[in-house]
């Protein structure tokens, strides 16, 4: 079982189920060649997959395109169902830095062939944390910057701003088709600017305020 990292708490918390949003910004989904989403693409990973940030990222030998994605993770701090937008608001209960990192090449395979893209994002290590920042020591003002780089070069560099589907909108969508209970993560999608990572290179990512990780690739 993995568990939570807090700043600033001691308290145990079981990491759940983590959802993902795809192509929550625009100019990334246009950079894939994909369409501007109607609604919010979701997508789930386990709770195994996740490392911290200062582990390293274990490159899969079965892809050739391994991919970083930099993200804005919520924090659900209590079990939410059908949620309007207080109730989205009140569950939203942290935040942290995270890396949905992706294959690529298998993804596009499946899409293709119009499969499931599971394998593509579900792998051991697909998803690296930072420490979660607690709502009551700092609150999303949603302007925050968020980037990425390798080896130093910035790859990634966007606004929180730049969401199509904002914070309190995933979290309506989500749980108006299954509950979020405490412990669960949403990963709120990725900025332009994803590419490929191979052993040896190392990565940083930060987000104003929030908080950074640093891995690297074996
Ligand atoms: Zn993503």
């Amino acid at each position: 079982m993995k568990y939570l990292k807090f700043k600033n708490s001691d308290e145990q918390v079981a990491i759940g189920k983590m959802v993902c949003v795809g192509r929550n910004y625009a100019a990334h989904a246009k950079e894939l060649g994909n369409e501007i989403p109607e609604f919010p693409i979701i997508f789930l990973k386990p709770a195994s997959n996740v490392i911290y940030s200062g582990d390293a990222v274990i490159h899969p030998s079965y892809s050739n395109e391994l991919h970083y994605e930099c993200e804005l993770v919520l924090y659900i701090g209590n079990d939410v169902k059908n949620a309007n937008d207080k109730e989205a608001e009140n569950a939203i209960q942290g935040f942290t830095v995270g890396l949905d990192m992706t294959l690529r090449d298998l993804q596009n395979e499946y899409r293709k062939k119009g499969e499931p893209w599971t394998l593509a994002k579900c792998f051991d290590t697909a998803a690296v944390l930072g420490e979660v920042v607690l709502k009551k020591d700092y609150k999303l003002n949603g302007t925050e910057k968020i980037s990425l780089s390798v080896n130093g070069a910035t790859k990634q560099n966007s606004s929180v701003a730049n969401m199509i589907f904002p914070p309190v909108e995933i979290v309506k969508y989500i749980s108006a088709r299954m509950m979020l209970e405490k412990g669960d993560l949403i990963f709120t999608g990725t900025p332009e600017g994803v590419g490929k990572v191979v052993p040896g290179d190392k990565i940083d990512a930060l987000i104003e305020n929030i908080g950074s990780i640093k891995t690297n690739i074996i």
